[in-house]
């Protein structure tokens, strides 16, 4: 078992004032794979106060000595890159190829994003040719508070790190407690580098404990969330007491409008992209809406596709899925399949239980649900799990009144092959992305949600703004 008990706070690896300790448990065995500290008010005061000190000449280092930090950063990142994707395996479950071409990959892709817009961001402009002498001054928040989840830890750990050091912010980063390990990956790579001390700052912990004191900390002055709508509303609370700037990514219970003139392969694909990760993304296509002309066919061909869908061990190669996260994540999924059962949906394909010789292990069976109504809680929750519902539609009108109809509007998905029609639904989708015909969204386009899906956005030029105040000076000569 690995001892990650310290933390990284003002340049070093530090033992922590907490005593209290938990395991971290790989999904695939169920087994202790790590240990890790849960830290306390004293964790977070020494954090914040190294980030603080830090910040006092980090917001005023030059852009050029960040892209150099960062281009350093780069280099180690792909020099651990194995050791990170092993590490994503080990904590959450990713099988290897999907942990090191996409887990670990999206991080690496952000790292070299973020310093291409770093490099061309103007941090200072007049405000237009009309008014030379109106300055606009971009500077950096202050200090971060960045808090991850679980599912997609190194990619939403670098949408944070990355823009708060392109910014000239200093950061605390509390990943999550159930994956810590990649994290920790990423401050010995930090530390390697040399950057200035107390500029990132790394303590493991809960959220009840750790969370909630360093996201009320009255020297914290921005708070990065992603997670569940439930910790973003307790978040914005604390955050509201004294202003703290906050950006909310949270859950998503994306809707899939399939149109008879859809591409051939758009059924599975959009199947796969339900069932890709163990179902845990916040943008997965939870809900295909299926146009009532080719609703038998399509249930048809997902019962054949999820039938054949591999569930296996991380550890080996290939394209099959893993676990879910946890034993309370099984259980949550179990108790939303039975519902769907319980409310009338039809069980296609999947079910409760685990899948045939994986009895050790989180693992979940893909699922398909046919003649789901919106209404139904297996349409209306995010169930976390590679759960599909699938529900019938008529006309373009009811597609869209469908898919908008949830608390939640992160990504839709369109599929059809008239290009009027894609124009006419994107502009009418509430969600903050909109994804047609499997092109998928840009690594650097804006990555953010609508009503409960959250506040801000993510990713390229929108993401390092968000670490960013804008500051007008009258007079500038
Ligand atoms: P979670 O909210 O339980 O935990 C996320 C992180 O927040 C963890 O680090 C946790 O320790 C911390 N946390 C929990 N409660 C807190 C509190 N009260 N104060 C401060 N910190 C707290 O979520 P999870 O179960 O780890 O992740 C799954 C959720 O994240 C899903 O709902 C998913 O949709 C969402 N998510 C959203 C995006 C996005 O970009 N929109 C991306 C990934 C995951």
């Amino acid at each position: 078992m690995l001892d990650k008990k310290n933390f990284y706070i003002n340049g070093q690896w530090v033992k922590p004032n907490s005593s209290e300790e938990i395991k971290v448990i790989d999904p695939a065995t169920e087994g202790n794979c790590a240990v890790i500290t849960l830290g306390n008010k004293a964790d977070v005061d020494m954090a914040v106060n190294a980030a603080k000190d830090a910040y006092q000449s980090w917001a005023f280092s030059s852009k050029e000595e960040r892209i150099g930090l960062l281009e350093k950063l780069y280099e180690n990142y792909k020099k651990r890159w194995a050791d990170i994707a092993e590490a994503i395996t080990l904590e959450m479950g990713a099988p290897k190829d999907f942990a090191s071409k996409l887990q670990a990959g999206t991080g690496a892709s952000h790292i070299k994003s973020f310093i291409r817009y770093l490099k061309n961001f103007e941090f200072e402009k007049p405000l237009g040719e009309h008014a030379p002498n109106q300055r606009l001054i971009y500077e950096p928040k202050g200090v971060c508070a960045l808090i991850t989840p679980w599912n997609w830890p190194m990619n939403q750990v670098c949408l944070k790190v990355m823009p708060a050091i392109a910014s000239g912010c200093t950061m605390v980063l509390k990943p999550s407690e159930l994956a810590p390990l990649s994290s920790m990956i990423l401050a010995e790579i930090i530390d390697e580098v040399k950057f200035p001390k107390g500029v990132f700052n790394l303590i493991n912990g809960d959220g009840a404990m750790t969370g909630d004191a360093l996201t009320s900390h009255q020297d914290i002055n921005m708070i990065s969330f992603t997670g569940s709508t439930r910790a973003g509303a307790l978040i914005s609370q604390n955050a509201a007491k004294d202003f703290k700037r906050v950006s909310l990514e949270l859950g998503g219970k994306g809707a899939n409008i399939i149109f008879k003139d859809a591409d051939p392969e758009a059924i599975e694909r959009g199947a796969l992209r339900c069932f890709r990760n163990s179902g845990q993304s916040c943008n997965a296509p939870t809900r295909m809406l299926v146009e009532k002309s080719m609703y038998n066919e399509a249930i048809e061909r997902l019962k054949t596709y999820t039938e054949n869908f591999e569930v296996g061990d991380p550890k080996k190669e290939g394209e099959h899925i893993g676990p879910v996260i946890s034993e309370a994540q099984y259980s949550k999924i179990q108790t939303l399949i039975q519902k769907g059962i319980d409310e009338g949906a039809k069980l296609v394909a999947g079910g409760t239980g685990k899948p045939e010789g994986l009895d050790k292990g989180y693992f979940v069976k893909p699922t398909v649900f046919a003649d789901v109504n919106n209404n139904m809680e297996v349409a209306r929750t995010e169930i976390f799990g590679p759960v599909l519902s699938v529900i019938p539609f008529e006309t373009e009108e009811d597609a869209i009144k469908i898919a908008n109809d949830t608390a939640y509007g992160l990504t839709n998905y369109i599929q059809t092959q008239d290009t009027e029609k894609v124009q006419r639904v994107a502009r009418k989708l509430r969600s903050g992305m909109v994804d047609v015909n499997g092109a998928g969204i840009a690594v650097d386009a804006p990555f953010g949600g609508f009503k409960h899906s959250g506040i801000g956005r993510e990713a390229g030029a929108h993401g390092l703004e968000e670490f960013l105040e804008v500051k007008a000076v009258g007079g500038w000569s």
